[in-house]
């Protein structure tokens, strides 16, 4: 209940008018139907049985104007609550992708982004569900009910009451299925989450299932979590649907005993059949509504635990806010100094009491084996994560001291992975800088060599990424990553240098590319090439966490039995 409060709590008051137009939509088909069964009476008595010939018309024309009545009010509740239901799942959606934006890159390393994604679309239709299910029910299933009985009374209360007596046993079966449904939604909801997200993966990294010849097993994999997925589908299939024996055994036998009685009053008795028509024809006209009430719960269930798991990604707590005094960055020089971080993903310390200057304006270099720490080294300058102990300065500021957006506005960031997003090869470089300039995109692709490429493409800088990233080659792609990066103009560039080989002209390409880019600013630098190490004004040699050596090229490579002088001479005989 809480839940459903909340869904309604956040959504009546955008929608107000357009539900109480629905209502009084529903409360149309209601009352026509309730109509309907009335006026039966009227059928059997009047028109059939005295003959009365002056109000067929009348009558016919009732019964006409009732089912037109319904048809369009009907229509109208449909409409505007579809209309209604978009708005809510489209405004939710809208939430959710600001908040998982919102979320620390840290999450994401927790969690398979491809699944969090299947679940937010599995999911969302459940809040529009939940309150369409209870206006629906509660204003055209339980008003015509309402309706129905008021016209079963005044047509005989006695037969009523023994009709409705053997009602709350069914209420109680059914509610154990609804139990039973919360439990069967949420496994059936992560298991599809599964099966989308294990095939996102697939497509995602079809290169390396291909290369690796890892269809089969991935199709074993797949095939079994599909077969899982579709056993639970039905499942919950099998207990909503479990209703309907119950629900329709009860009815047949309120039906066969009222008109088993009627038969008798009129038989035995004589009585007009007028009014025993008009009461099964209002308990036949009741059946749906009563059904789908009945139902109402069963499916509340599924609806309730999707709305959850939508709640359950939106109340995930956001990063700390900053205080409202926090000052932006003022950059003078661009120097990045670290003194004494440590810093671990989780308990494990991945760096240790790392100490370093970067000089403003030059390029540091990161050498070392995989996996010691490089890359978690820089990716502390735009606060990605925080450091456990020690700081992070920028021209002598504690960078947990200023907002982020300045911090961030102020570095360029090239990754491994070159990574094109939703737009065209122009927007994917102006992401760098919102204002920048048609004429300063195209400057910047010419110092990243991507222009002509660029150019040559169907619709030059106006061709969809959709189509043109997998024509893009690797090298050409990580140009454009750079473009994007000189197009942003910081005055620190983070550059996390790809480590798959590309070949020789690609790589001169990129290094040209690179080469413009590093010009004039603080660069921390991942190192993988040769010429990006030779050329750096200084080299960090990290093994294991920490710094192990520290100077230029010709001074580290000339350390006997150093880990730099070893690393490179396994690179130039490579
Ligand atoms: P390098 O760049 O030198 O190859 P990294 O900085 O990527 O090294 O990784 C350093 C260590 O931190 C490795 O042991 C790696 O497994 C671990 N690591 C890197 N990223 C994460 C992450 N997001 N979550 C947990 N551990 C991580």
């Amino acid at each position: 209940m809480p839940l459903i409060g909340r869904v309604f709590s956040e959504n009546w008051r955008a929608h107000l008018g357009g539900y109480l137009f629905a209502i009084a939509c529903l409360i149309g088909v209601a009352s026509s139907t309730a109509f309907t069964a009335w006026i039966m009476e009227s059928v059997v008595n009047e028109a059939l049985t005295n003959k009365r010939a002056d109000l067929v018309a009348i009558i016919s024309f009732g019964i006409f104007f009732a089912f037109a009545l319904k048809g369009f009010a009907s229509f109208g509740q449909a409409v505007t609550l579809s209309k209604i239901g978009n708005a809510i799942v489209a405004n939710y959606q809208k939430r959710l992708f600001s908040h998982l934006m919102a979320m620390d890159v840290g999450f994401y390393s927790e969690s398979r982004s491809a699944r969090v994604s299947s679940t937010v679309a599995q999911n969302v239709t459940g809040i529009r569900d939940t309150l369409n299910l209870v206006i629906t029910s509660v204003a055209r299933d339980a008003v015509t009910l309402v309706a129905l009985i008021g016209v079963m009374i005044s047509k005989d209360p006695l037969l009523t009451l023994i009709t409705f007596v053997a009602t709350p046993p069914i209420f109680i079966a059914l509610r154990l299925v609804a139990r039973k449904m919360r439990s069967a939604t949420r496994d059936s909801v992560e298991f599809n989450a599964h099966v989308t997200g294990a095939m996102q993966e697939t497509i995602q990294g079809l290169a390396i299932v291909k290369a690796f010849t890892m269809e089969d097993q991935l199709r074993d994999r797949v095939n079994a979590l599909i077969e899982t997925a579709e056993k639970r589908a039905n499942r919950m299939a099998r207990l909503s649907e479990r209703t309907a024996p119950l629900t329709d055994s009860f009815a047949g036998a309120a039906i066969a005993s009222v008109v088993a009685y009627a038969s008798w009053q009129t038989i035995a008795n004589g009585q007009m059949p007028g009014a025993f028509i008009a009461f099964i024809a209002s308990l036949l006209l009741a059946y749906d509504p009563a059904r789908r009430l009945a139902k109402l719960q069963v499916q509340m269930e599924s609806a309730y635990v999707n709305a959850k798991m939508i709640y359950d990604i939106l109340d995930t707590p956001l990063p700390m806010p900053e205080a409202p005094d926090t000052k932006p960055l003022a950059v003078t020089e661009g120097r990045i100094e670290f003194r004494n971080v440590t810093f671990g993903y989780g308990d494990e310390p991945v760096l240790r009491n790392i100490n370093f200057i970067a000089e403003g304006g030059k390029t540091t270099a990161f050498a070392g084996p995989s996996g010691s720490g490089k890359s978690t080294i820089i990716s502390l300058v735009p606060r990605f994560y925080d450091p456990l102990e020690g700081q992070v300065l920028i021209d002598g500021q504690d960078i947990r001291d200023i907002t982020k957006h300045s911090l961030r506005t102020a570095i360029a960031y090239v990754s491994q992975a070159p990574l094109l997003f939703e737009g065209t090869i122009r927007d994917n470089i102006r992401y760098g800088r919102p204002d920048a300039t048609d004429a300063e995109i195209e400057e910047a692709a010419r110092l990243a060599y991507a222009h002509d490429f660029i150019l040559a493409l169907p619709k030059g800088y106006d061709t969809p990424v959709g189509e043109a990233g997998s024509n893009l080659s690797g090298g050409q792609r990580q140009r454009l990553s750079i473009a994007r990066a000189l197009a942003r103009n910081a005055p620190i560039l983070l550059l996390d240098e790809a480590t798959s080989a590309l070949d020789t002209a690609s790589e001169l390409a990129v290094q040209k590319a690179l080469d413009n880019a590093m010009k004039g600013r603080t660069v921390l630098v991942v190192a993988h090439r040769l010429s990006t190490i030779a050329n750096a004004d200084k080299i960090i040699v990290i093994e294991n966490g920490g710094i192990v050596e520290e100077g230029t090229h010709e001074t580290l490579a000339q350390v006997q039995g150093g880990l730099y002088a070893r690393l490179n001479q396994l690179q130039v005989r490579q």
